[in-house]
């Protein structure tokens, strides 16, 4: 492993301070360990956040349910609030990895990565959350995912929170990957009184909403009004695990079961 200098940091001045074309946030560090590791990445400076008690936590008012971004995965899926709130996002929490990823890694660094693969972003694009950061910015889901890991983030800027807004009924529904849990395509399906939005991950290059289901489902909330939609497998993902038609597929089955769950 390359060297670095280490900060554990209290504040998140001091991590926009720090920061640098060569530096890199720690939350659980679930994906930057590995990298480093493997000598995929290499920085000057390492600049761990856990220790800032601002970014953890679950507050729920009103509509809204918002996270700290240093909240781990096994406290969302236990917290009682969220399973009230939306217990759907509870039971993605639950689903991603195994004990210790759910131990480690955290909303804010999943987010932030913005793994194709990964469930959160099915949640946030279908929850219609706002990702709060230091720079005091509020960016809405649908602008904050631009393609495989990559997101609007700026050099240096931090997630703080995540608001999800509570929806009428909802259901996450996902085709693991057997060895790492990852989506090889996850649906999310939230019922809001504005209309119903359903969050694709795993199937393309970047999360997203699939709109020709969002639009029926809006209509008309049942599993009858989807069933003869066919998805384009024109820009899937196609690997060992699924073929392109195989993820279109599984796109409409799945969110299929999650209407049918809610
Ligand atoms: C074996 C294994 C299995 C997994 N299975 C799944 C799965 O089934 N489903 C799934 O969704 N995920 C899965 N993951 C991913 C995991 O859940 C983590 O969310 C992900 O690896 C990010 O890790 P982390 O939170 O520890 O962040 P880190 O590794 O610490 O950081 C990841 C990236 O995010 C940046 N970052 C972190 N926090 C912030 C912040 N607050 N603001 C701005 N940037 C930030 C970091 O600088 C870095 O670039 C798996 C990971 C492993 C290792």
């Amino acid at each position: 492993m390359k060297k670095f200098n280490y900060h554990s940091i209290k504040d998140t001045k001091e991590a926009s301070k720090l920061s640098s074309a060569n530096s890199i946030f720690l939350a659980g560090g679930m994906t930057v360990i590995p990298s480093i590791k493997l000598g995929l990445g290499s920085y000057k400076d390492v600049i761990d956040i856990k220790e800032i008690k601002k970014l953890s936590g679950i507050k729920v008012s009103g509509k809204i349910v918002k996270i700290g971004a240093t909240t781990k995965h096994a406290e969302v899926a236990s917290s009682k609030d969220v399973k009230k709130a939306i217990p759907s996002l509870a039971k993605l929490a639950g689903g991603i990895g195994d004990p210790q990823v759910r131990n480690r890694g955290t909303i804010g660094g999943s987010i932030a990565n913005n793994d194709p693969s990964a469930d959160y972003p099915a949640a946030c694009i279908a929850l219609n959350a706002t990702i709060n950061t230091n720079n005091n910015r509020k960016i809405n889901a649908e602008n904050f995912f631009r393609g495989m890991f990559e997101t609007c983030l700026k050099k240096g800027e931090l997630i703080e929170s995540i608001d999800f807004e509570i929806p009428q009924k909802s259901d996450y529904q996902k085709l693991k990957n057997p060895a790492s849990r990852y989506a090889v395509v996850g649906v999310y399906v939230a019922k809001h009184k504005s209309g119903t939005i359903v969050g694709v991950t795993g199937a393309k290059s970047c999360v997203y909403n699939e709109k020709s289901l969002s639009d029926k489902l809006s209509k008309n909330f049942s599993s009858n009004s989807i069933d003869s939609t066919e998805i384009s497998p024109s820009e899937m993902n196609s690997d060992i695990h699924a073929s392109a038609e195989y993820r279109a597929n599984m796109v409409k089955a799945l969110a299929i079961k999650a209407v049918d769950a809610c």
